[in-house]
């Protein structure tokens, strides 16, 4: 017997039919002789729905209000699986965040846990029932609702996992397990059977959204053995076959070494470029650029600064598209007379794609293959960034599909 903890996503939960069969299938957990929790995300569609009704009465919703508002779709998501659990003669009870209690910090709309009690969720699991908790929210020391940002019902499972000290957390989604790159865009990418740690937090963080990032860190903090798989398998298949399928999140570095250099391409179309031009090259220029916009709180992903010519250089950044129109405001408004630029520009429409692999460490060429391909192509690269196990190139949005097909398929990450 083992405590589990199941996490569905937006998807395996969408409809009355999706939320019976996950019944089923956590009830033939439990009646395997397994304690499970249950961490589920608002039906698909929920908090966009949420989201959207908060736009339409003013553009600058209050961030405590949104948190309200956004955290009712993982409620109703709780009490209709308890429900439908009740309807197959289980014993379940739902809780929210703030029930358990799922302790956060009060950075409303994009929160991180804090901690996590444990007893009263113990004693149900020991009383026989099937505990469900709301993904995405949490509660801060003050009593606000608090919510983890989009796609943070990972997250909570991860932690909840953590908490309890879980055998495993277990990530049903809309996809049978992670893969060389998002199935959506390479129709024959190849799925992982395991995918080690730092991968998965590299390609989280580099936009693959099959997992949200925080939830890999806390599976990395807790050494909790991870795995994705699909909810839309038959629910009653065998409990034994199920237990392994997917894509298990591996923390043994070693089991990756013969394999390939290149284990997946990620891929952001959540990037904007700005560039301050003619600044003076001189020490303290790039603290005073950044330091106002990370005042701001706005981060700064890519960043580069070109050769100075007659003492004055072009300093190039990427930010979050939902932070271009501020960033810009705090540039024009705060920095750029300051410093003397001559003037800042900006893109819109650009996007990042990254090739990863652990393998990359022991190889070389990789960079100049990624660039042969990309020129190959005809795309132009208006930014790098490369880490130990990982290489991004910035370039036009319309590019995107196209690069990341043409990287797919040269470093052979396609199914056989
Ligand atoms: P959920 O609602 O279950 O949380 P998400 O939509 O957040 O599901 O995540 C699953 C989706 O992630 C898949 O449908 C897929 O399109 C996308 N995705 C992006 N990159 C990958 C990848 N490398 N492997 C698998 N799925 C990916
Ligand atoms: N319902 C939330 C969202 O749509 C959280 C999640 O699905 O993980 O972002
Ligand atoms: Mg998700």
């Amino acid at each position: 017997m083992a405590l589990i903890v199941h996490k569905y996503g937006g998807t395996s939960m969408g409809s009355p039919e999706r939320i019976k069969n996950v019944a089923l299938r956590v009830a033939k957990w439990h009646d395997a002789g397994h304690q499970i929790v249950v961490v589920p995300s608002a039906m698909s569609g929920e908090t966009n729905r949420l989201l959207g009704l908060a736009k339409e009465i003013t553009a600058q919703p209050d961030p405590r209000e949104l948190d309200m508002l956004a955290a009712t779709g993982e409620q109703a998501s709780v009490a209709l699986l308890a429900m439908a659990l009740h309807a197959i003669g289980k014993d379940a009870v739902s809780y929210a965040g703030w029930q358990v209690a799922i302790e956060t910090d009060s950075a409303h709309t994009k929160a991180r846990i804090r901690s996590i009690d444990d007893v009263k969720v113990r004693q149900d699991l020991d009383a026989g029932k099937v505990v469900i908790i709301t993904g995405f929210q949490g509660v801060d020391e003050l009593g606000n609702i608090t919510t983890l940002g989009r796609g943070g019902s990972d997250t909570s499972a991860v932690a909840v996992a953590a908490a309890l000290k879980a055998a495993e957390c277990m990530i049903y989604t809309d996809v049978d397990g992670v893969y060389t790159t998002d199935p959506r865009v390479v129709s024959d990418a190849r799925r992982l059977k395991t995918v080690t740690f730092e991968e998965m937090l590299e390609m989280a963080s580099l936009g693959s959204k099959v997992l949200q990032i925080r939830s890999v860190e806390f599976a990395g903090n807790y050494k909790m053995p991870t795995r994705v798989l699909s909810s839309l398998t038959d629910p009653l298949m065998p409990l034994e076959e199920e237990a392994i399928s997917g894509t298990l999140i591996s923390f043994e570095e070693d089991t990756k070494m013969e394999q390939a250099t290149i284990t997946g391409i990620a891929f952001n179309r959540d990037e904007t470029k700005i560039t301050v031009l003619g600044v003076p090259d001189r020490p303290g220029i790039a603290y005073q650029i950044l330091g106002a916009v990370a005042d701001a709180n706005i981060e700064v992903d890519m960043i580069i600064q070109n050769q100075s010519v007659d003492g004055k250089t072009d300093f190039t950044f990427t930010v979050p598209r939902g932070e271009y129109t501020k960033a810009m405001d705090v540039l024009n408004e705060k920095v750029k007379a300051h410093i003397g630029a001559a003037s800042i520009t900006g893109d819109a429409k650009v996007s990042k794609v990254s090739v990863v692999g652990v393998g990359m460490r022991s190889h070389v060429g990789i960079a100049s293959q990624m660039f042969r391909t990309l020129a190959e192509e005809g795309i132009n690269i208006q930014m790098i960034s490369t880490s130990e196990i990982k290489i991004s190139v910035l370039i036009d949005e319309k590019y995107m599909e196209l690069a990341v097909r043409a990287l797919h398929k040269a470093f052979g990450l396609e199914s056989a």
